[in-house]
């Protein structure tokens, strides 16, 4: 039945981030349009890209083909591009996408009705990729009954040789405290049981607040406001990581004993080549000081392996960080070369069979490593936030331990959104079995 209301759909590509900002696209026309997964029928298609990998850019690209043909079978759909992308190539997307209607940067989706309006009373292509929208409470049109995220940065200052972050999501601004914790607040009372808080650099959250507010301090406070018993957050960088972050690790109740701390590389000379800010012996001093204040902690991690001018010693270091680091997980990357970075400058290319080598020998190697520490967990009970049934048959579900690690338990009872506790009888390599208690 067509109760007058549109059909939005939302094709998200990249991180959380892009999630997160997804939910608030859906949030902001929520008063006209329902979300919909079918983008060949949808009134309104959003595509929000990711320009991080150039993987994500390829695909991007290859998509713009489909989104033309789209647009035959249904003329009247509004298309747009969202995200990295658009903020990077918006003239470009417009030129080669003459079906494209709207083009609006990662900080101007705000904007988004205010463009979708003028583009029903003019019919012309909108374009806003600027960068003076509000940083504060959005319209958020939410996935998840019981996991949320918070976003409480945006931007980073770092300027990682290889990176182009800074330049398509802008400089690092804090979000207020207050705005944040009203957020905290509303969703403790709607029952949510995990928030996850988003930040290119967390650990640098407050510079610019008048007062300073630093991270350590947000997260006490959002632990004193709420009972919302998992806080989470993405991402940290190792030359940030303060004793004050450590110990709120330790003291803050909620805090999950799991952090995602990206190495990138076990080499001091590339480390310094890629504009890191530490060296391996500052990644590994901050670890162990991790490690004796939360000694159930589990670490994830990011590598880039091939990147220019790696030679065999600078890559045996990254394997033997790898070793010594443990991670429960990592994302593995082939370095590749984003236009308008630093490293683009950069000569000397790893070919591509050695860096392929290199990217074999660490994924094997981390694979091992989470099947041992996976094993580990075998005759434990685990507390066990209920994600939902699993694909792998009836009475089969999917949930998540405090350290992040995937469990596939059976049970009689659907528990989605809830904890529950599971006996660990398996460990495998990306993930746990067990049953439920
Ligand atoms: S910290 Fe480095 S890798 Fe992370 S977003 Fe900032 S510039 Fe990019």
């Amino acid at each position: 039945m067509n109760n007058g209301r549109k059909k939005l759909a939302i094709v998200t590509l990249g991180c959380q981030m892009n999630k997160h900002d997804s939910e608030w696209i859906a949030g902001l026309l929520s008063d006209k349009y329902d979300l919909s997964d079918d983008s060949e029928n949808a009134d309104f298609l959003v595509v929000n890209t990711c320009a991080v990998r150039e993987k994500a850019e390829q695909k991007f690209f290859s998509l713009i083909g489909r989104l033309k043909a789209l647009k035959k079978q249904n003329r009247k759909m509004i298309l747009a591009v969202a995200g990295c992308i658009a903020q990077e190539w918006a003239e470009e997307i417009i030129e080669k996408a003459p079906d494209v209607d709207l083009v609006f940067g990662t900080r101007s989706i705000d904007k988004l009705p205010l463009m979708l309006e003028k583009f029903g009373e003019t019919g012309l292509p909108q374009v806003d990729t600027s960068d003076d929208s509000v940083y504060d409470r959005f319209p958020m049109r939410r996935v998840s009954k019981f996991t949320a995220w918070v976003s409480i940065m945006r931007g980073c200052d770092n300027h990682c040789s290889y990176c182009i972050v800074p330049m398509v999501r802008g400089g690092e601004q804090s979000r207020p405290v207050d705005s944040i914790l009203e957020e905290i607040k509303e969703l403790s009372e709607k029952g949510y049981k995990e928030v996850t808080l988003l930040g290119q650099n967390v650990n640098s959250y407050g510079m610019g607040l008048s007062p300073v507010v630093d991270f350590p301090e947000l997260m006490a406070r959002i632990d004193a406001i709420s009972s919302i018993p998992r806080l989470r957050f993405v991402t940290s960088h190792p030359k940030d990581l303060s004793d004050r972050l450590v110990s709120a690790m330790r003291d803050i109740p909620s805090l999950c004993p799991s952090l995602h701390l990206p190495i990138q590389s076990g080499s001091d000379r590339i480390l310094k080549i890629m504009n890191r800010g530490y060296t391996a012996d500052h990644y590994f001093a901050r670890v162990e000081k991790l490690k004796e204040a939360v000694p159930d902690i589990t670490l994830t991690s990011d590598v880039i392996v091939g990147f220019p001018g790696e030679t065999d010693e600078d890559f045996e270091a990254t394997h033997q960080a790898i070793k010594r680091a443990r991670y429960d997980n990592i994302f593995l990357f082939k370095y590749s070369p984003r236009p308008g970075s630093k490293a683009l400058n950069l000569k000397e290319m790893v070919d591509p069979v050695t860096a392929q080598e290199r990217f074999d020998i660490i994924l094997e190697e981390q694979k091992e490593i989470s099947f041992q520490n996976h094993k580990t967990w075998v005759g434990k009970e685990v507390s066990i936030l209920v994600d939902g049934a699993s694909k792998r048959g009836e009475n089969s579900y999917a949930g998540r331990t405090d350290q992040n690690i995937v469990v596939n338990f059976s049970s009689q009872k659907d528990n989605s959104g809830n904890f529950t506790r599971v006996m660990i009888t398996e460990g495998k390599r990306h993930s746990l079995t067990g049953v439920e208690v």
